[in-house]
């Protein structure tokens, strides 16, 4: 969480700093800050959001050709105007933006005080600025030793990029488990968290990894590690396009993400699947498809939406490759000594590749000898690099910080990998592979029908936007789409939202069901539909209103729902593609009725990198 920029070049280092921390906002918007150095150091910061701090920078004098900035998801210390970063040392040598936790911050908080350092804030980032400096006026060090020697007495995770008064030509940068993204251009360099406030400038960048030090000046940039060994900067060129991180006429990022999914979807399995032929190619996962096909057991870790995405992974792997699964939250699993064996395969979903458990969580199955493969969108990221194979999903930036069209994605490829595997281990005969295959092909014109219901489902939000509560019930396939239209709903609209397995309804939460208690039940036509039905009419004896999510043409449950949406019938294997889209839309216009600020929900922030 939290965004981090830097700029160094010929421009206004403002007006590039304020429109990448706008880029940013979506990792955090507790508070933002700028410094800038032109002769003096002038640091403007302020709680809130980035438009925020433009009118509490205002009419300030902002110019310089160096300069840093910071959009804030609080970990240590409320959000306010002093918490915020950029933060300076106590004798104003240093100015430091942070991403991460110095988790030893307190030990060195108590030395640096016997030392005569005080404090204005309660961050531990603050803490840093200082030790730097501290070090670099004791030990008459240069700015960049005094960094690198200050992050070896650290313990955490840091992206950082500091400034230095008696050096002003100069930006230091590090990182050590939150993401730096480093952009070349003719003359100047772009920093941060990642490459969304670059593109517009230039396509070519360095990922920085960790333990690793950039040195810029102007014009020159000198990487090396924190033990000062000189390393060759690797430039990569991006692929990802201008057009793709604008709302594109859309309201929020959110509707946009969601009507995007028929073409995300299509650049999910775009090149990936020979239509003449009908046959899959998973080039990340060529090389190691035979040890995938011999896994004992595969175990996908996740967390929030990717986990949901995870247990459609489950059915999946267990249906059409009969492989055993197990779905793990990333951080329950690396804290609870796990056994892994040398014939599991380890699946990490994330959307950044950089979510700081399910980084976590693969280098604890690295070392226990599993193969571990990712499933993430941001190419360049961190669980990608430190995998041993794994699949993009290649769904484009998500910058609504409710996930929605990366879901479908990931779902898209782990479908795509348990078709695969299936074929591959002779539970999927070559027919049923290619009808697999086929169908897959139809699902973005089906999602392009569902999102034709968008002004249905707006009506229905008008109904239920004043409720407390809502309950989503689904089998099979469709539990996980229960557990993640539930998820939507409370993360955005602030709606206390459940979601159950249909059956485990009666061992709990149908105690809640009275007349004012929506139902979302998921009841399209499959093998356990007729169990469905039956839940939905224990639903109905108890007064519950019942919105079902049917297939087309289905009679049975209209006659008994008060609500029905349908969606076009798919292969079973792809039904959570198509029963996810009324939900996100519900939710979202839900939340677009109750006020709520759909793309920045109050307390949450995309790409978690704290624990
Ligand atoms: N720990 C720092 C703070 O609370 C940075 C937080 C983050 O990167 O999420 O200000």
């Amino acid at each position: 969480m939290c965004g981090i920029v830097g700029y160094i070049g010929y421009r206004e280092a403002y007006p590039v700093l304020i429109n990448g921390l706008k880029r940013l906002e979506y990792r955090g918007y507790d508070s933002a800050g700028i410094a800038l150095l032109d002769n003096e150091p002038a640091i403007f910061k302020c709680v809130g959001k980035v438009s925020d701090l433009e009118n509490h920078i205002n009419d300030n004098p902002k110019t310089g050709h160096v300069g840093i900035g910071h959009t804030r998801w609080a970990t240590h210390g409320e959000p306010n105007d002093v918490n915020a970063h950029p933060h300076q040392s106590m004798h104003g040598k240093f100015i430091l933006i942070h991403n991460g936790i110095i988790e030893n911050y307190t030990e060195l908080k108590e030395k640096l005080g016997n030392r005569g350092y005080t404090f204005n804030s309660q961050t531990d980032s603050e803490v840093l600025v200082n030790l730097i400096e501290f070090i670099y006026q004791k030990g008459k060090v240069d700015a960049e030793m005094a960094v690198r020697l200050a992050l070896n007495k650290v313990e955490g995770a840091y992206g950082i990029v500091v400034m230095c008064a008696d050096e002003p030509d100069k930006l230091i940068a590090a990182r050590k488990g939150s993401p730096l993204v480093i952009g070349v251009g003719n003359d100047e360099y772009f920093l941060a968290s990642d490459a969304t406030p670059i593109v517009e400038y230039t396509k070519s960048v360095i990922y920085l990894n960790d333990q690793n030090v950039a040195v810029i000046t102007q014009g020159e940039l000198v990487l090396k590690t924190l033990k000062n060994i000189p390393l060759t900067p690797n430039i990569q060129q991006l692929s990802m396009d201008i057009g793709e991180i604008d709302k594109g006429g859309y309201d929020h990022f959110m509707l946009k993400e969601i009507f995007e999914q028929p073409r995300s979807i299509h650049d999910t399995f775009r090149g990936r699947i020979n239509l003449a032929e009908r046959t899959l190619h998973l080039g990340g996962l060529y090389h190691v498809m035979p040890k995938i096909v011999e896994a004992k057991r595969i175990i996908i870790i996740g967390c929030g939406t990717s986990w949901h995405a995870g247990l459609v992974g489950e059915y999946l792997f267990e249906d059409l490759a009969r492989i055993s699964v197990e779905v793990e939250y990333a951080s329950e699993f690396r804290y609870r000594r796990p056994i892994i064996s040398k014939g599991d395969v380890v699946i990490a979903i994330s959307q950044s590749g950089e979510t700081a458990d399910t980084l976590a969580a693969i280098r604890l199955a690295k070392e226990a000898g599993a193969l571990v493969l990712g499933i993430c969108n941001v190419v360049g990221s961190s669980i990608p690099r430190e995998t041993d194979g794994g699949v993009y999903t290649h769904a484009g930036p998500e910058i609504g910080v409710a996930s929605t069209k990366a879901f479908t994605a990931q779902v898209t490829v782990l479908a795509m990998m348990a078709i695969q595997v299936g074929r591959k281990r002779n539970f999927l005969t070559d027919d049923q592979y290619q009808r697999y295959i086929q169908e897959l092909t139809q699902v973005p014109e089906k999602i392009e029908k569902i999102l034709k219901l968008d002004s249905t489902i707006h009506k229905l939000a008008e109904k239920y936007k004043d409720v407390n509560n809502f309950l989503y019930l689904g089998r099979g396939y469709l539990f996980p789409v229960a557990l993640e239209g539930a998820l939507k709903l409370k993360e955005i609209s602030y709606i206390h939202a459940e979601g159950y397995p249909a059956a485990e309804m009666k061992h709990g939460p149908i105690a809640l069901i009275d007349h004012h208690m929506p139902v979302v039940v998921l009841a399209t036509k499959d093998h356990s539909y007729d169990k469905i039905v039956s839940n939905i009419q224990e639903v109905k004896a108890r007064k519950g209103i019942i919105i079902a999510v049917v297939s087309e043409g289905d009679t049975t449950i209209t006659g008994l729902a008060n609500h029905t949406i349908e969606i076009p019938e798919t292969e079973m294997v792809f039904s959570p593609l198509l029963a996810v889209i009324p939900l996100q839309l519900l939710s979202y216009h839900i939340a677009i009725m109750r006020g709520c600020n759909v793309d920045q929900p109050r307390n949450l922030a995309k790409s978690v990198t704290v624990e």
